[in-house]
């Protein structure tokens, strides 16, 4: 079904060719590019340290070099604040695809073989399927992680990661160039459209760039010209590994290579007797590498004339501690590092390059690029998320209001089969963010009571050093706790219906 082109044709029929062509260029769709490189900071991006981009946040960004992001985020609505509600990666791909929270969307926990109960829901009318059914080509590239790849033949026991991804699963993506995880970053692998593995001895990020750029001047006839695209585009790294040449480019790691550590990790939470701090120095190196596959992108667009009518995003599904907070592991929490993504917005014919703290999260992603897209009506019924494209466009506007919090998400493995499958994931950890404060509950799996909290001053304590006491705060505790209980009560979260720490939390 072509809805906006359409609209010309009716233009045509009903007052002439000279009105149509004026017709069709205000409602021309958009094309839309997602590029999300997985475990991506924020705070990983050069402009930060500019000026127009370093007063409106309170962390100092990394010392990285990103030309391309630099001139992008100039030309960009450029969000300080938006969260990963999940920040691991299949959760943040089942949010970011369907417009639901985990508990919806299907994906509730990372997604391998043996956690059968974690896979993107098939019925769930996903973002992919909306701009088909709208009219446009879809093309998906590089990893895709939100489905439960088959169990392994002989062993269910034995985990599997990776998986091919059958049609009926695509989501609308006609065009399909894509694996489920795999972590050997100069030598990957894709399945094609038709199932046809590739394996291109190339860093990913550049091989995906070459790709979307031949899939743009449709080298070989792949997409229909006359139709607008959705394009998303889910690079590796800067995912780990990160640990030497063989994870990123050599003309990249020369600009870290030489530099001191204390030079590189800046943040006064960074722990110096972490081993991690010397693999800075590839996370960096691969930071650059996708700035300049990301180039390659926009230069394409730029060289087809269609920059000026595109939405192009930049983001990832979660960030990266390096080295902060004492923890190995660099998602899944709720430390900002953690939860804060990269979200920078460009359409040059509607949004004007501005700063935003819109405290997006997640599941708002969907409807809000199809709002930028001129399909709000298609947003399906019944979506968590909202759409904020009105915000983008003008950022006083009172059509919607702001949100005031995102809510943070942890699940673990839960009951376990005969056969050693996961059948029940176990809400873990629950919390908020607002635009001041932090504040998250784990619980046990047995009596669910509360074993750990984090409550942070995210204004006046941007690097999350002073875990302040819950007895000692117990005004700002209650606040953003009656607000976690209605987030939680209007998503229908677990914690909600089991009504967990409801001694702390207020369920409505
Ligand atoms: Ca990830």
């Amino acid at each position: 079904m072509k809805l906006n082109n359409n609209i010309c044709l009716i233009g045509l029929l009903s007052v002439g060719l000279h009105s149509c062509k004026a017709e069709q260029e205000k409602v021309q769709a958009p094309n839309v590019i997602y590029v999300f490189p997985d475990q991506y900071r924020n705070h990983a991006m050069g402009f930060w340290r500019q000026e127009g981009f370093r007063e409106h946040v309170n962390f100092k960004g990394d010392p990285v070099v990103t030309p391309n992001l630099d001139k992008f985020a100039r030309e960009s609505v450029v969000l300080t604040s938006a969260q990963s509600n999940c920040p691991l990666s299949s959760p943040h791909r089942g949010m970011l695809l369907s417009g639901m929270y985990p508990n919806k969307s299907g994906v509730s926990l990372n997604c391998n073989s043996v956690r059968i109960i974690s896979s993107l829901r098939e019925d769930l009318t996903c973002i992919g399927d909306v701009y088909k059914q709208a009219g446009y080509d879809c093309a998906y590239f590089g990893k895709w992680h939100a489905d439960c790849p088959a169990p392994h033949k002989e062993d269910v026991r034995k985990v599997i990661w990776d998986t091919y991804t059958p049609k009926e699963r695509r989501h609308g993506f006609d065009y399909w160039y894509s694996y489920g995880v795999f972590d050997d970053h100069k030598n990957p692998h894709y399945w094609d459209t038709e199932g046809v593995k590739h394996e291109p001895h190339e860093w990913s990020p550049l091989h995906e760039a070459s790709k979307v750029v031949s899939y743009l001047k449709n080298e070989n006839n792949v997409r229909d010209t006359d139709k607008p695209f959705f394009i998303m585009v889910g690079m590796n790294p800067p995912h780990h590994p990160y640990k030497s040449l063989d994870d990123c480019m050599e003309e990249d790691f020369l600009i870290y290579k030489d530099k001191p550590l204390d030079s590189l990790l800046i943040r006064p939470n960074v722990d110096f007797s972490m081993k991690k701090t010397k693999e800075s120095r590839y996370y960096f190196a691969a930071v650059t590498g996708v700035d300049r596959a990301f180039g390659q992108i926009l230069e394409t667009l730029d060289e087809l004339g269609l920059s000026d009518n595109t939405i192009v995003v930049f983001a990832s599904d979660h960030g990266e501690t390096m080295c902060s907070q004492g923890v190995g592991d660099p998602k899944n929490s709720p430390f900002t590092e953690s939860m804060n993504i990269p979200f920078l917005v460009r359409y040059p014919k509607v949004l004007k390059p501005h700063v935003d703290d819109l405290l997006l999260s997640t599941p708002d992603i969907m409807p809000t690029l199809l709002g930028l897209s001129g399909l709000e009506k298609q947003i399906p019924a019944g979506l968590q998320g909202i759409n904020y494209a009105s915000i983008f466009i003008d950022p006083n506007t009172k059509v919607v209001k702001r949100p005031e919090s995102a809510i943070y998400i942890r699940n673990s493995e839960g009951d376990k089969n005969e056969q050693g499958q996961v059948v029940t994931y176990f809400p873990e950890a629950r919390g908020i963010k607002t635009a001041q404060y932090t504040l998250a509950f784990y619980i046990d799996k047995k009596e669910h009571k509360l074993v750990r909290s984090y409550l942070f001053d995210d204004l006046n304590d941007p690097y999350q050093l002073n875990n302040l006491s819950l007895d000692e705060n117990k005004e700002i505790v209650e606040s953003l706790c009656k607000q976690m209980g209605r987030e939680l009560t209007n998503i229908e979260d677990p914690w909600s219906k089991e009504k967990i720490l409801s001694d702390f939390i207020r369920y409505e």
